[in-house]
């Protein structure tokens, strides 16, 4: 199962606290574009903008790892003014390594941001990085996507329950220490 859980799970990428990862010692952030940055096949948007900005001053590599088109990815790159690979092939994690090779960054300092667990998550737990699951900007999705949801659901139903067992778990030994 752990294949499929997130290190993280937040309401949005915008949520997402940056500042203290990088206090924490991460350098490079992957980012899925589709409902991870913008709705699926929207514009780069001035809060994509402004995320990318923030990230590039505080230190961070950023790259755009999408299934996407080429045109579409790369238009969204230029806007948000950071490098970009199209047709990934998610989740096999050969792209994801490839970044980290560019970026000379490990998987213990490299994040994976994205909304589908059997692509964007499952390629970031390949590559052995620490992955953030957020929930898909806009409902309207593929219908490839939408199929994917349903045993996606499934997995965040034991995601949910395993979270809450973790935290018992480590209340209990806080407790007995
Ligand atoms: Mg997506």
């Amino acid at each position: 199962m752990s294949l499929f859980y997130p290190s993280e799970y937040l309401d949005s990428t915008y949520k997402i606290d940056f500042k203290r990862f990088y206090e924490e010692g991460y350098r490079a952030v992957l980012f899925d574009v589709d409902n991870t940055l913008v709705p699926h096949d929207a514009p780069a948007d001035e809060r994509a903008k402004k995320l990318f900005k923030e990230l590039q001053d505080m230190g961070f590599k950023c790259m755009l790892v999408s299934n996407n088109k080429e045109p579409r990815v790369k238009k969204f790159s230029e806007v948000v003014k950071a490098d970009y690979i199209y047709k990934a092939a998610k989740p096999l994690p050969k792209n994801y390594r490839k970044v980290m090779e560019k970026f000379g960054t490990t998987p213990k300092n490299t994040i994976m941001v994205g909304d589908q667990i059997f692509t964007d998550i499952m390629g970031g737990n390949l590559a052995k990085m620490k992955t953030i699951l957020v929930k898909p900007i806009h409902p309207k999705e593929e219908i490839q996507i939408v199929l994917k949801r349903i045993p996606e659901k499934v997995i965040l139903f034991f995601y949910k329950i395993h979270c809450v067992l973790f935290r018992r778990n480590q209340k209990q030994h806080r407790k007995e220490v």
